[in-house]
């Protein structure tokens, strides 16, 4: 097959202008009749590798695969892009699964999806089907290794048997050799070509944040991206109703999704979170293998994950489409010993507990998080990532000796008898009742931490356990007790590097405001209420009709004929069809609409401009025009931004105008009003500082 075809059939099927890593060499062995094991990233794009060659094969092709629900949506995807597909499972009628064999008889279905305890319903047309490729996905459920076992995966062996010359392509996102081996030899692969693309999903950002009010933090974390849709992942069942009633409270749309809820109530809501009808979903692990779903936007984990494997996975479900998203752990103490006691209670105690140590050393890591994520996998990599919160914000040290010596001796003094949050109440002089009961009040060393926040402590007493000064002993009421190391802070003089504690709870008002109108108005937020509209009518998700990507790539592009909407990825030959004429009017609309508002602010400023040329002052204007005030001294500096021949010397002072030259050198965001006006305590009004913005601005260009 020419490289030119398949590059053809991609764009027109599917809509995508270029292949992404090794999909173009999977389906180049697969249509040679190459039985192959692809070991991709969940969203590293696996689906295209069947579907495609799919098109090609004069047959049909099986896919095998877990999950019911997935399948609906697969094949509704399909559909979409004009590919005639189906699924054939338990869910259905008698009459609709004969209805499906029929066209399959019929050859008229390129792609068949199916459940492997499914199988037997083809078993009476098998041998009358030509069939000409078959997929087995999520491989991985064959291998007792794996953490999915799915018995019936077991016995596709006989595929093979029964059909040796149809290829055979399993699909996996496990990457680990054992299971390899064990999907190629359960399902007889004959010298089965392997591909393992890069774990590397550069568009997840990665942070650890303390857990201190994790609440709070959330609800920061969601506000600010009022239409996006996210996962918060928790450790238990009670969580996740806890903190979904939370959010629900104060106006999220979010719903708990755990194993011990009624089925019913379950597939609701992986529905209503597919269909972008539920914002958020606070869940156990037990949500997310069945969901396909393109743009999630976040994921968060309000408890540290119990192994690395299992934390990728589930950030992995954000950002399948590409696009830049945002995952967020949340690491506390209290997790860490309560995952160490599961742990170790558990089967296979020993690996478990080193699994969930490497899960905490990369939560504490001070290096780029994305190597130690990578290098778990067995990728090494030697840059920095540039996209994880210690490249964006690199842990600063400082010598914290006597923060240690503090900490360690409090420890003394209370016997090592005492777990965290006491030592922390002792070194910050609390006067609570445990305290005074143990009269800690009359111990020395009492009090001497009262200048830094319990916070800071926490994190303090964390990094000088991490360091090996002191530790935890989990099986007595986690007492914290001293290393032999730290007799050498205390007694022989070393010094403790400690790094500075991150702030977390900054106000983050002012960044919320500015985002969230911006974004009401944009022609994104337009198409994406489009595309909403489009589901509910022909009951598919949003994301099946356009994905993220592609209406953010409209949003810059504005294509406004048949040929520019083409050139869209993600726009294919069917959808230009159905939904074309729909979005290029959309966007022609709003295009429109933004040239009356444009008009109409230019009307707006006239009408300014003329009476503060008739020697009106601001006040006078704003009375006579009905408008604020700053709003009036907003107009004046985009009127003398854009050249107007207006004065401003009456409204501000020369001084004014190098007192905030200045403070736009040493602001972080100078761009925004809000830190001038804190930079001067207040005391120069926001109009003001328009103004000489304004005038800055000009003097920049004039140079
Ligand atoms: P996986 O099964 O590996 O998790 P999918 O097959 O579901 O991943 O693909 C993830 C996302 O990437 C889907 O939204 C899909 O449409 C998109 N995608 C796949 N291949 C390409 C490509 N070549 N170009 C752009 N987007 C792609
Ligand atoms: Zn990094």
């Amino acid at each position: 097959m020419t490289q030119q075809i398949l590059h053809t059939k991609l764009k027109e099927n599917f809509g995508f202008e270029k292949f992404r890593p090794n999909q173009e060499d999977i389906i180049n062995g697969v249509l040679s009749g190459q039985d192959t094991l692809a070991i991709m990233p969940t969203g590293g794009g696996k689906s295209i590798c069947f579907q495609l060659p799919a098109l090609i094969l004069p047959g049909i092709t099986i896919v095998i695969s877990p999950l019911i629900a997935l399948m609906k949506d697969q094949v509704d995807s399909l559909k979409a892009n004009g590919i005639q597909a189906c699924f054939i499972n338990s869910s259905q009628t008698e009459g609709e699964r004969q209805f499906y064999i029929e066209s399959l008889k019929a050859n008229i279905i390129k792609l068949v999806y199916i459940a492997p305890e499914s199988l037997s319903y083809l078993d009476t047309i098998f041998n009358s089907l030509t069939i000409s490729l078959i997929a087995i996905d999520e491989a991985h459920c064959i291998s007792a290794w794996g953490h999915d076992f799915r018995p019936a995966y077991t016995n596709l062996g006989y595929l093979k048997n029964r059909l040796p010359s149809t290829p055979i392509l399993a699909l996996t996102a496990t990457a680990d050799k054992a299971t390899r081996k064990d999907i190629s030899g359960q399902l007889n692969l004959i010298n089965p070509k392997i591909f393992v693309a890069s774990f590397d999903r550069k568009n997840l950002s990665l942070e650890v944040r303390p857990a201190l009010d994790r609440v709070k933090q959330i609800i920061d974390f969601i506000q600010e991206k009022p239409n996006e849709s996210g996962i918060v992942y928790c450790l238990s069942r009670k969580t996740t109703e806890e903190l979904a009633e939370k959010l629900q409270k104060i106006g999220i749309n979010a719903k708990a999704y755990h194993a011990g809820l009624d089925n019913k109530i379950r597939s609701k809501t992986q529905d209503e979170f597919i269909n972008d009808d539920c914002q958020v979903v606070c869940a156990t692990i037990a949500f997310g293998m069945g969901i396909d779903k393109s743009n999630v936007r976040w994921v968060i984990h309000y408890n540290l994950p119990k192994n690395i494997e299992g934390y990728y996975q589930e950030i992995g479900r954000a950002g399948r489409d590409g696009l830049p998203s945002e995952t967020v752990l949340f690491e506390s103490y209290g997790d860490v010993i309560q995952l160490q006691k599961f742990a170790s209670q558990g089967l296979n105690a020993e690996v478990q507990l080193a699994k969930l140590e490497r899960m905490k050393q990369y939560a504490d890591a001070l290096s780029c998080r994305r190597k130690i994520l990578l290098s778990y996998f067995g990728e090494l990599v030697t840059e920095n990532c540039g996209n994880c919160d210690i490249c964006k914000n690199p842990p600063s040290f400082f010598d914290g000796t006597v923060i240690a010596q503090k900490a360690l001796s409090a420890i003394i003094r209370l016997q090592e008898t005492e777990p965290l949050p006491v030592i922390i109440d002792f070194l910050r002089g609390s006067k609570n009742t445990y305290i005074y009961e143990k009269e800690y009040q009359n111990l020395k060393t009492y009090g001497v931490g009262i200048d830094l926040s319990w916070f800071d402590w926490n994190q303090y007493l964390i990094q000088l356990i991490n360091l090996g000064y002191c530790e935890i002993a989990f099986h007595q009421q986690n007492k914290i007790r001293l290393t032999t190391l730290a007799k050498k802070v205390l007694f022989e003089g070393e010094k403790v590097q400690l790094t500075i504690v991150q702030k977390i709870n900054i106000d983050k008002q002012e960044v919320k405001e500015v985002k969230s109108k911006s974004n009401a108005n944009s022609l994104f937020e337009t198409l994406r209420k489009l595309r909403y509209e489009i589901s509910k009518e022909e009951s598919v998700p949003a994301y099946v009709i356009f994905s993220d990507a592609a209406l953010r790539q409209m949003e810059t592009e504005r294509p406004m004929s048949d040929q520019e909407l083409l050139a869209i990825d993600g726009v294919g030959k069917a959808k230009l069809e159905k939904y074309g004429d729909i979005f290029i009017k959309a966007i022609i609309d709003f295009q429109k609409s933004k040239v009356v508002k444009k008009k109409k602010e230019a009307t707006t400023y006239k009408e300014t401009l003329e009476l503060y040329q008739n020697g009106l002052s601001v006040e006078e204007i704003s009375q006579e025009r009905k408008l604020g005030l700053s709003t009036i001294m907003s107009h004046l500096a985009k009127l003398y931004v854009d050249g107007a021949a207006i004065d401003l010397n009456p409204l501000i002072s020369k001084e004014e105008v190098s007192q905030i030259a200045e403070a736009q050198i040493k602001l972080e965001s100078p761009n925004v009003l809000k830190p001038y006006f804190d930079y001067f305590e207040e005391k120069i009004d926001y109009g003001k500082i328009r103004l000489a913005l304004a005038i800055l601005e000009k003097e920049k260009t004039a140079l």
